[in-house]
């Protein structure tokens, strides 16, 4: 892989502009407040790439709330596919049970990710848990699961910025994107 030293060179579209993604996540963040109103929360995000909303969505969030961090890693898939064999990296760190959770997410893709963690943070028996991801990528769904809150629906194209990654590079881009495919090329 090979990335200009100026990393808007490397975009070949901007999807969704700073200004869309910040009005979204004020949407998002009355939605959710609304929701959970008289009630605390407890948001779980999941690193690298749920950083920047994690951030910005818990400031948009009027209750009182807690944050708590978790790493996961695919085994085996390549730099664009996830395989949906996931291992922890990093757990919470605090107990989860009795507590009204909101996993927050990045992109929702084949849902293999997702699927695992749900299925892992239900059995710290939370009082509730539902799922808030930035954005949905709803043509290559292989697992079936209600997303309660979307930012936005994007097409079938591999994305980065906003906290999304190609080996590593371009998470602080300010918008999301579409790499040039000489980005791609190694
Ligand atoms: P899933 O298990 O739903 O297929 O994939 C979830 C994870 O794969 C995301 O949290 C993200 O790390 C990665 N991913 C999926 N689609 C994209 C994409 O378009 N761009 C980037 N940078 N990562 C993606």
């Amino acid at each position: 892989m090979k990335h200009s030293q100026d990393l808007n060179e490397d975009v070949a579209e901007v999807l969704l502009s700073e200004d869309q993604i910040r009005v979204k996540v004020t949407e998002l963040g009355k939605r959710i407040s609304a929701d959970y109103a008289g009630r605390e929360l407890t948001l779980v995000s999941v690193l690298k790439g749920s950083l920047p909303f994690m951030a910005d969505l818990m400031r948009q969030i009027d209750l009182p709330l807690r944050i708590d961090l978790m790493e996961v890693s695919s085994y085996g898939g390549t730099a664009t596919e996830s395989s949906g064999l996931v291992r922890i990296l990093k757990d919470l760190s605090a107990p989860i049970d009795g507590r009204d959770v909101l996993l927050v997410e990045d992109i929702i893709d084949t849902g293999l990710t997702l699927n695992y963690l749900l299925r892992y943070l239900r059995g710290k028996n939370p009082r509730s848990i539902k799922v808030c991801s930035l954005l949905d990528k709803p043509a290559r769904r292989l697992v079936e699961i209600p997303i309660d809150y979307v930012g936005f629906e994007i097409p079938d194209a591999f994305v980065v910025g906003y906290g999304l990654d190609f080996g590593e590079v371009y998470r602080n881009l300010r918008f999301v994107g579409v790499l040039r495919p000489e980005a791609y090329e190694s």
